[in-house]
């Protein structure tokens, strides 16, 4: 019997567990911090031996094959002492897509997975059986397991690319890449690029890759390290020919000669940012030919994710929202480039090596006031303090929001868009989210 060591029992590794008992193995779980009740019930329900805050080496360098939660970082002296065994270390993609037949469709980026993987699922299950998962909902191994979806939509962090052996999407979706958890990738940005583009290693050329031609980074890494797959790009200002542009408020997606329009004023999600979104999840849906009747109406249902731009409340003519999930600056240029109204903008929390310059014109054009929210404001004062004429400082989410309140005029947006982590005053952006429309609620 072969031994499967999974690191970390969250969702992903209680469903590689199940999936993997389920395939004949001597399964292992472990993990360094506390596991959670529910899913310490689900393997004692399904007897597989696990162990919490602790990992014992004996029982881990054994094993045949180990699942490592994207969360554990190659760094920790437990995962270096694996590699060096040499023992084959996968990521839940890895290891789940080997026991479906399924049509995968892979979704990375820097920003906007979430929604757009939520998105293209949103259409996708209008007309076919479709899972999805990733870093999101229930675990993709369990799904495999439990419900064998003839399609997924998986959301896909670079974590998980970085421990894929033969992990191969039909379509394959490339948003944007813009500098993020460089600390996972030796601080050089050329890894994490390399990284986001192993989604589309294992791809030959009856795959398909979707990515942005407006972005650089992804535009110049292709120039130099080709790929198998065939190419369907989307951009805001090239004209297309086979893939997806918008012309007039259009988007005008072709695949094969075979074209697909829609107007973007009938999409709910606002800004520019998520028009690109639309495209890259209206082409999956087009490819997958999807009618283009149903393409357009889920466009036009489809309610947004909670924490993106997610309007909350209007309250004396001014609007709230909540874009808590916006953790790094590249999330925030996108809520301020789609603000059409004098904002009051809640910025702050845990800086990772921000550099706002890029905000500057749009500060300058449309915010009225700043609060800062987090425990060290230091570099916003710095940065905003002599572009805007109210700046003000707390550490407390009820107190931000009354104070924007108090601000606030007829025909303004309150916009919280923090462009940092939420770890320094909240348990993580839901909770950080969360707080703010309770605030708002309770004005
Ligand atoms: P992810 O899952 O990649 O973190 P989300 O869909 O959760 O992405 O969105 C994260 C943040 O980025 C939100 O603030 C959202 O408004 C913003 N965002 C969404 N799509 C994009 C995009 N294509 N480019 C830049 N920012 C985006």
């Amino acid at each position: 019997m072969k031994r499967l060591v999974i690191l970390g029992g969250g969702e992903s590794g209680v469903g590689t567990a199940l999936l993997g008992k389920a395939k004949g193995y001597e399964v292992f779980v472990s993990d360094k911090g506390k596991i959670k009740d529910k899913y310490k019930e689900v393997l004692i329900h399904s007897a597989i031996e696990w162990e919490e805050e602790t990992h014992t080496e004996a029982k881990i360098l054994n094993a045949d094959i180990i699942m490592k939660s994207p969360g554990i970082p190659d760094k920790a002296p437990l995962v270096k002492q694996i590699r060096e065994q040499g023992i084959l270390v996968v990521s839940e993609i890895e290891f789940a897509s080997k026991y479906t037949n399924a049509t995968l469709v892979g979704i990375t980026g820097s920003n906007g997975k979430t929604t757009t993987a939520t998105l293209t699922h949103h259409i996708l299950k209008q007309a076919l059986e479709v899972g999805l998962a990733g870093n999101i909902g229930d675990s993709f191994a369990k799904q495999v397991l439990e419900k064998n979806y003839p399609n997924y939509v998986l959301e896909i962090s670079s974590f998980q690319l970085d421990d894929i052996v033969h992990f191969k999407p039909h379509i394959a979706v490339l948003l944007n890449i813009t500098p993020d958890h460089l600390d996972r990738y030796d601080y050089k940005f050329e890894n994490y690029i390399a990284s986001k583009f192993r989604i589309a290693e294992n791809q030959t050329k009856d795959d398909y890759l979707i990515f942005d031609a407006d972005d650089e980074v992804i535009t110049n890494w292709l120039t130099n390290h080709p790929v198998q797959s065939k190419l369907l790009p989307f951009s805001l200002v090239k004209t297309i020919e086979n893939g997806a542009y918008l012309k007039n408020n259009n988007i005008i997606i072709t695949i094969d000669n075979n074209q697909l329009i829609m107007p973007t004023t009938s999409l709910t999600l606002e800004g520019n940012h998520n028009i690109k979104n639309a495209m890259a999840a209206s082409t999956v849906a087009h490819l997958l030919k999807i009618r283009k009747q149903t393409i357009r109406e889920s466009l036009e249902n489809f309610q947004g994710v909670e924490h993106r731009l997610e309007h909350v409340l209007k309250i004396n003519k001014v609007q709230y929202i909540n874009d808590s999930k916006a953790t790094n600056v590249n999330a925030t240029y996108y809520a301020l480039e789609s603000m059409d109204t004098p904002t009051v903008w809640i910025v702050g929390g845990q800086d990772k090596g921000n550099n706002y310059e890029e905000l500057y014109p749009f500060v300058n054009e449309k915010v009225k006031a700043i609060i800062c929210l987090g425990v060290d404001n230091e570099k916003l004062l710095n940065a905003f303090g002599n572009m805007v004429d109210i700046i003000v400082e707390t550490q407390f989410m009820s107190e931000a929001v009354k104070i924007a309140y108090k601000i606030a005029e007829a025909g303004d947006t309150v916009l919280l868009s923090p462009a940092c982590a939420s770890f320094d005053l909240f348990e993580n952006y839901e909770d950080r989210g969360r707080q703010f429309k309770e605030a708002v609620r309770n004005l």
